[in-house]
């Protein structure tokens, strides 16, 4: 079994996470990342010792919208579990032993090249609304996309709506998810990525994890998945009712992370089964 699974406000949480007194009573928090000496990310012992238990029985592969930078920041990947897989930039690197995986770099290059409007005619674009006001900095990641760290509260609303539907008419993708915007060529997408590690790797069966909208083309492409409450996407198919295979956890923050992790054991658990089964049949 394949579980492809987001990483920060799925899996990880940062210290915002903390502040429920419930959650910090209820169960033990590990910090996991840290930067410059700050304190940037958590999971709780118990969300800790499933995925490890989990990592050895199926193969857990973490996606991120991250760097490679910043994935090799947390340290529970780098001193406890190391997945041989790993997909960054969004989709755009595969990371295999933590090595680049030089075919799709090329792969997703040439995908960009022949598909989406060039890096700098959007940044020319961006050019024309931009203000030092609302932005606070700016970053081409990765060489793969751009993300702008913004003043939530100074956005200019309409022109950065229409700015973000002639992105989406040039084959790009914005989001906007609190002080981060980014702008993402459309090929560069979580589903790619994990289509092209199932296609070397081939998986019997795909599960997948994600919060965001950013999540969504990986969540589709699995056979079960599951969002949590508190994300983007657990509003959205919360609220709008929406028909959907994706379960929604009933747990939020941090903890949600041990439901996911839970379920994932659990449909691990229905798969074998389901095989002893089938193979007594078949004797
Ligand atoms: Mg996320």
């Amino acid at each position: 079994m394949l579980f492809t699974c987001d990483l920060d406000e799925t899996l990880i949480y940062g210290a915002r996470f903390l502040q429920d007194e419930n959650c910090l009573t209820k169960t033990k928090v590990r910090l996991i990342e840290t930067k410059d000496g700050r304190e940037i990310s958590y999971m709780t012992e118990e969300a800790i010792s499933r995925l490890k238990a989990l990592s050895k029985k199926i193969l857990f592969v973490p996606v991120t919208t991250r760097t490679i930078e910043q994935y090799k920041r947390i340290t529970l990947f780098q001193k406890e579990i190391f997945p041989r897989y790993a997909i960054v930039s969004n989709g755009g690197t595969l990371l295999i032993g933590g090595k680049v995986d030089e075919t799709w770099e090329a792969l997703v290059k040439e995908k960009v090249r022949k598909n989406c409007l060039s890096y700098e005619e959007v940044l020319l674009k961006f050019k024309e609304i931009y203000s030092a006001d609302w932005v606070v900095s700016q970053r081409r990641a990765d060489d793969l996309f751009y993300y702008f760290i913004v003043r939530q509260d100074c956005l200019p609303k309409e022109k950065l709506d229409s700015f973000m539907d002639w992105l989406k008419e040039n084959h790009w993708n914005a989001y906007l998810q609190r002080r981060k915007l980014y702008f993402i060529p459309s090929v560069i997408n979580k589903g790619e990525a994990v289509e092209y590690l199932c296609d070397h790797i081939s998986p019997d069966f795909i599960t997948a994890a994600g919060d965001s909208l950013m999540d969504l083309p990986m969540l589709q492409k699995a056979d079960y998945s599951i969002t949590p409450l508190q994300g983007e996407l657990g509003r959205l198919y919360q609220d709008e009712d929406k028909e959907s295979k994706i379960k929604i956890t009933s747990d939020t923050g941090i903890l949600a992370a041990e439901e996911i992790l839970k379920y994932i054991e659990d449909l691990n658990i229905a798969l074998e089964k389901n095989w002893h089964q089938v193979a007594e049949e078949t004797v």
